[in-house]
């Protein structure tokens, strides 16, 4: 039944087999026998001591060696949160600072978010007792504008340092920074076997604990020719491996959630299809937004018998370790980011992955016995068509949010810095900044005088989800294009967004009321944890929440005070972006796709097929330089047709459907 996606190497290997089993056993241990089973636990002392002897570590090891889940236990067992101090470890992921805390919590035996606990945008689940906090690296940036030397913090870990996120290579930045005045305050770089050297150096030759690891030989088999459809291939591998190979667990590298739910269905429907005539195949998919009860899941052992097949991202190359895992399939791709400063304009496309990748991939299916890893390309692919190793974030992402952070960080210590560049930073409070938004949004929040921040917080909650509200089944398209077109309202995606959220609330936040209108009841629970979030800042920071009383104009103007510099204008065959005269269109989805307003805010700006707008909202120009006087002039925004458009400003005043 399966075609020959992958070369097989058909020997059966009993030693692996037995490996396979004994893994079994050790799953049995207590917690502290397999603590006491990682790679890093004999280094306890050693470590200990250098960190003692050192303001700055670089630590390297194989993944799975222990590095996350067991070294702030060992600073904890060794009194370096005394005092009330805390220890912080960042982790590029989401999903990992939960897993991760989750697991040590466990491991430690107290309850998450009491003395070991994770902070991640949206959620915070660390109380007055936590003294180990796990968060994304993002967090710890935001922690610098309310606490600009850290200072309650003894220990800093920065985790997987090799991702060289933006958020991390930032934190390098500062945390180098203030160790300097805070003699006291220990910072630790963790990172897998990659790129340590650079590390050291950047930290003025900080040295190398090198925690030796254990590591099975792997076996690579590629492809004869390239793959045509990588998804069916890995479906292909995953059965040829099931019925062919000795027990032992699978792991598959896909590039998002589409695709993996997409390769977990085809396996499951063709397993059922052929019933009995094999054995039992787990098949359990893991990506950022998978719920966190599903995401457990993958940890879980597998039960004798059967064999466990985890369809992931990228999360499980270096971010989790699942025990178990003996075979790798690796079709090569991964979703990069990619932004052009010159034209502002975004991309998330799947290309090949680099050969570090991939060769971290591999190393998944080593940690337990000798394993294999099924490449979806060839040979040649991996030698000539990948490159050495990604490229960097920070050469490749939009540096916005991160440099306005930056120079508000500064403005605060260097009171006058900023002045040339007339920022309302003047009336942006401290607190409003270190709202878990993209930084506009508190800009907006900031624009109290048009009073409806009652709106604004719906329509960031929105945002903050937005790519997965409305649901799109293929065989209900025209049902659901029908609902959808059901909450257009004028003024823009931004006002359909709120209307859509509005309408649910009435419903009483039912379930039934989303599947009937074709929204994801998962998104919008989300989105109303996170405007709960909003609202309960605001609260503490004493600002009240009201509402624009159904006036669609100050909502508009609030956005356009955040989102000033996203504007297009219309003009021929399309809209221009104003600063950069970069050709860009309305989005099929969006509720203006026909209407073109003359002006427009949209929210991103994202290459897929071509240079698209999401998520636009009508303007009038006159608005820019009523909230923006400091980045606009008069002359670039005189619109040569601006007295036709009498009509346009009748509709503004229109009110919410
Ligand atoms: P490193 O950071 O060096 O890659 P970790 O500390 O993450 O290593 O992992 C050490 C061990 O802890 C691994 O064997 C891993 O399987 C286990 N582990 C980590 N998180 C969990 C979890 N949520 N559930 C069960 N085991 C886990
Ligand atoms: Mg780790």
């Amino acid at each position: 039944f399966v075609s020959s996606a992958v070369i097989m190497k058909g020997t059966q290997d009993e030693k692996q087999e037995q490996a396979a089993l004994s893994q079994a056993e050790v799953q049995k241990q207590s917690i502290q026998e397999v603590r006491r089973s990682l790679p890093v636990f004999p280094y306890r002392e050693d470590l200990l001591l250098a960190i003692q002897q050192h303001q700055i570590l670089v630590i390297e090891g194989e993944t799975g060696s222990g590095k996350t889940t067991q070294i702030p236990q060992f600073l904890m067992e060794s009194g370096y949160n005394d005092g009330g101090m805390k220890i912080g470890c960042t982790q590029p992921r989401r999903v990992a600072a939960m897993s991760v805390a989750a697991r040590v919590a466990q491991e430690v035996g107290v309850k998450l978010g009491n003395e070991v606990g994770y902070s991640i945008r949206f959620e915070d689940c660390t109380s007055e007792r936590t003294v180990l906090k796990y968060m994304t690296d993002g967090m710890l940036l935001r922690e610098f504008l309310t606490e600009p030397d850290l200072a309650s913090y003894s220990v800093v870990i920065i985790d997987e340092a090799h991702e060289r996120t933006l958020h991390t290579d930032i934190l390098f930045g500062l945390i180098k920074d203030i160790a300097r005045f805070r003699p006291d305050l220990k910072v630790l770089v963790a990172s897998a076997t990659l790129d340590t050297e650079r590390f050291s150096c950047f930290f003025d030759d900080a040295p190398v604990f090198r925690i030796p690891g254990r590591r099975f030989p792997v076996d690579i088999f590629y492809t004869k020719a390239p793959e045509a459809d990588y998804l069916e291939a890995c479906v292909v591998s995953v059965l040829q491996i099931h019925v062919t190979q000795p027990p032992g667990d699978c792991l598959v590298f896909l590039t998002g959630q589409e695709e993996i739910e997409t390769c977990c269905e085809l396996l499951q429907e063709r397993c059922r299809r052929l019933g009995s005539k094999i054995s039992e195949l787990l098949v359990l998919p893991i990506y950022a937004n998978l719920p966190s009860d599903m995401q457990a899941k993958i940890f879980s052992p597998t039960p004798p018998g059967s064999r466990k097949v985890v369809v992931a991202t990228n999360i499980a190359e270096t971010s989790l370790t699942i025990d178990g895992i003996i075979y790798v399939i690796d079709p090569g791709f991964c979703k990069q980011k990619s932004y052009n400063a010159r034209t502002g304009m975004e991309s998330l496309i799947v290309t090949p992955c680099s050969r570090a990748s991939a060769n971290q991939r591999a190393g998944r299916a080593g940690r337990v016995a000798a394993g294999k890893c099924f490449r979806l390309y060839t040979a040649w692919a991996f030698k000539h068509e990948m490159e050495e190793s990604t490229v960097p974030e920070i050469q490749r992402t939009n540096l916005g949010n991160v440099v306005l952070l930056l120079k508000i960080w500064q403005s605060w210590y260097s009171p006058g810095i900023n002045d040339h560049l007339g920022i309302h930073y003047s009336y942006c409070s401290v607190t409003l900044l270190i709202f878990p938004l993209s930084l506009p949004f508190p800009l907006s929040l900031n624009y109290i005088e048009y009073k409806c921040s009652e709106e604004v917080l719906t329509i960031a909650a929105m945002l903050s989800v937005n790519n997965s509200i409305f649901y799109r089944p293929k065989d209900k398209v025209v049902h659901a294009d029908n609902a959808r077109q059901n909450f257009v309202v004028p003024g823009g995606d931004h006002m359909v967004l709120l209307n859509v959220y509005t309408q649910w609330l009435e419903s009483g936040y039912s379930t039934q009321w989303c599947y009937e209108n074709f929204i994801q009841f998962r998104s919008m629970k989300r989105a109303r944890d996170v405007r709960e979030q909003l609202e309960g800042l605001m609260d503490r920071i004493e600002v009240e929440v009201c509402s624009s009383g159904g006036d669609i104009v100050p909502i508009r103007k609030a956005v356009t005070a955040g989102y000033f510099y996203h504007t297009a204008r219309l003009s021929k065959g399309g809209y221009k972006t104003v600063k950069h005269q970069q050709t860009v269109y309305v989005h099929p989805n969006s509720s203006l796709f026909e209407e073109q307003p003359r002006w427009l805010i949209y929210h991103e700006l994202v290459f897929t097929t071509k240079e698209f707008m999401r998520q636009v909202i009508e303007i009038d120009s006159s608005w820019l330089l009523e909230v923006a006087p400091h980045y606009y002039k008069n002359k670039e925004l005189e619109d040569s047709s601006s007295k036709k458009m009498p009509r346009k400003q009748g509709k503004a005043k229109e009110e919410l459907g």
